[in-house]
């Protein structure tokens, strides 16, 4: 489920299986916010950090562009939210310096149903993002953001590794008129069903792409048509509120020479 990208960072994605939720939040949940039991999403967390075997940094995402960042300049203060989980609160990103990982390691998370998780690391610094695209944070350029955090700490764009996970196709993202007018250029597109549609992933490139960035890896997996992830838009349609999965990127020290 997890890829290496540097022998200290590594990359995945969740999915639905291997949670105790129940019903449309079937099973791994990892939500607080849409209306599953509050024990079963501890639950379903404390077992994602079991198996990355290290804490993990959530952020209570709310569709804008702000991204906060451990370490380095204007540090974000870490907070234990109700439930014991580690949180930098209201932000669409979160950025990591290396300097600000504990021993134990620290992973960040970005919780998704049909939005689209990016993954982001220099591979020479080791800095490390998780950063929530949806279609409103793409419009608001929230990758050019984070990239750009990169690159004015001094990463340079041919170690930069960006990771789109499973979201909503193009395809499958039907948009209203409007919606489909006032939204980015690059976005726009045609649906299956010959409609309007939205992009997120040719958006997000194009973001990446202006800034000179051109690893990139997209996940093609379509969160609409694949019931291995949790989407929005199906449950909706069946009057049914679902769970979220997460793009996780964790960081683990290097060893630290033992003292005599
Ligand atoms: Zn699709």
């Amino acid at each position: 489920m997890f890829d290496e990208i540097t022998s200290n960072i590594k990359a995945g994605f969740t999915t639905v299986h291997g949670g105790v939720s129940c019903g449309s939040y079937q099973s791994a949940n990892l939500g607080f916010h849409v209306g599953d039991y509050s024990e079963r999403v501890a639950c379903n967390r404390r077992r994602l950090e079991d198996y990355i075997g290290m804490p993990l940094v959530w952020m209570e995402q709310v569709h804008g562009s702000h991204i906060h960042s451990i370490g380095g300049c204007d540090p974000v203060e870490l907070a234990v939210d109700e439930y014991g989980f580690l949180t930098v609160g209201k932000a669409d990103g979160i950025f990591l310096e290396p300097e600000a990982v504990p021993a134990t390691g620290l992973a960040l998370a970005v919780m998704v149903a049909d939005c689209v998780p990016v993954l982001i690391a220099d591979r020479q610094e080791e800095r490390i993002a998780a950063v929530h695209m949806g279609r409103r944070g793409m419009e608001r350029r929230i990758l050019a953001k984070a990239l750009k955090m990169f690159l004015d700490r001094g990463s340079r764009v041919e170690n930069i590794d960006v990771r789109f996970g499973p979201h909503i196709c193009a395809r499958c993202y039907e948009v209203s008129q409007d919606v489909y007018r006032s939204s980015i250029p690059e976005a726009q597109c045609d649906t299956r069903w010959g409609t309007r549609g939205i992009d997120m992933t040719a958006g997000g490139v194009a973001q990446a792409h202006q800034l000179g960035i051109n690893s990139i890896l997209v996940d093609s997996e379509c969160t609409y048509e694949n019931d291995l992830y949790f989407s929005h838009r199906v449950a909706s349609k069946r009057g049914e509120q679902t769970g979220r999965f997460a793009g996780v990127i964790s960081f683990e020290p290097h060893d630290t020479p033992t003292k005599y």
